[in-house]
């Protein structure tokens, strides 16, 4: 037994208040409080700066930005898919009344298996929309020379992989248009946000405009929808960010004492690809069966602790759509579990939730 409190899967990572009160009664004095301000504008140059890229749009939330990034691109038809990420990858393709194509995944690191992609398109495929799942880097070289082949757009749904490298780059500057979630959930967050990263100028143009109802005072240019944020979001940004090196490195550590403590003769877990810097957002484990599975679910809950079914059920399966097969993805986030993982977590915690797991298996 650990404690009476509650353990759930993640725990938000509050700033000090103080920290975030002298930026309230900033924003109190001017009465700014959105609209483009001081704060979205320093946190849009703060996170190119931290994530090492040319620029961003700092947005609402990571629901919008999928859609913004599928409207920018015209794309109206089928688009290739994974099964195996939150729902909003998917909704964001049905909201826009595309068709997803599901391609299973690889057993390796839950990513799209690249091998299964070009036996399932068409002359309707117009584009690829894939999760880096966790945080673990897709393909990405080989996604282009498919994307390249075929004549294909590439989005990345990067809600997991704020401040991950690929090849010493950003992962933000693969594919044609990236996103991110900056949810309470996600690793780094403004409460509710999200961004577009595309280094195609002429995109990054229309997604500005976009984002602001299409005009630029006087001056209209294209249906646009509101997806800016907040001052108050964006001091909240500001505030997480000064604290992100403390985070990586406690989330690092925990990650490392999992790894340590967990039996690894049982359990397996995501792998992500060689020159992968990787932030630590995620701690999946795989286990044997469903069954084993919802035991060490029941022993946890029984320990006031609450691991998530991160991702289940495989979104092909979902009742509003036709069924497509993608019996990797279907069986994996039937014996997947994502362990907690936060700031706060202690070594004791996490020693006692491994050995809660391993006495279960
Ligand atoms: C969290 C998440 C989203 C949605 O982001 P919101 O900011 O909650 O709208 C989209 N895709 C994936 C993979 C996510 O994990």
């Amino acid at each position: 037994m650990i404690s009476n409190e509650k353990i759930l899967v993640t725990k938000t990572f509050l700033p000090p208040l103080n920290e975030y009160m002298s930026y309230m009664e900033e924003i109190f004095a001017t009465g700014w409080l959105t609209n483009n301000g001081k704060h979205v504008v320093e946190l849009e140059r703060e996170l190119a700066k931290e994530l090492d890229i040319d620029k961003l749009l700092f947005c609402t939330n990571g629901t919008v930005v999928l859609d913004m990034a599928i409207k920018v691109l015209n794309l109206t038809n089928e688009i290739i898919t994974t099964p195996f990420s939150y729902v909003a990858t998917l909704n964001s393709i049905l909201w826009r009344d595309c068709k997803p194509i599901f391609v299973d995944i690889n057993e390796s690191d839950c990513n799209i298996n690249c091998d299964l992609i070009e036996e399932k398109i068409t002359a309707n495929t117009q584009a690829i929309l894939v999760t880096h799942v966790y945080g673990n880097p897709c393909d990405v070289i080989r996604l282009e020379k498919i994307a390249n082949k075929y004549n294909l757009k590439v989005i990345y749904d990067a809600a997991h992989a704020f401040g991950v490298k690929y090849k010493g780059s950003s992962i933000f500057n693969y594919g044609d248009i990236s996103t991110c979630s900056f949810h309470a959930t996600k690793i780094f967050h403004t409460v509710e946000g999200g961004a577009l990263f595309t280094n195609h100028s002429d995109l990054f143009d229309q997604l500005y405009k976009m984002r602001q109802f299409g005009h630029i005072y006087d001056d209209y240019y294209l249906p646009g929808i509101n997806a800016k944020n907040s001052e108050v979001h964006a001091a909240m940004g500001l505030c997480v960010l000064n604290h992100f090196n403390e985070i990586l490195v406690r989330r690092r550590a925990i990650s490392e004492l999992y790894d340590n403590t967990l039996n690894y003769n049982i359990i397996s877990k995501p792998v992500a690809i060689p020159d992968t810097q990787y932030n630590f957002a995620y701690y999946p484990i795989i286990l044997p069966d469903e069954t084993t599975c919802l035991k060490v679910i029941e022993t946890l809950n029984r320990n006031n602790i609450y691991p998530r079914r991160y991702f289940y059920p495989s979104l092909n399966t979902l009742p509003y759509l036709s069924y497509q097969e993608c019996p990797v993805s279907e069986r994996i986030s039937k014996s997947v579990l994502s362990l907690p993982l936060y700031f706060e977590l202690s070594d004791s915690e996490v020693e006692s939730i491994s050995s809660l797991i391993n006495n279960s298996l």
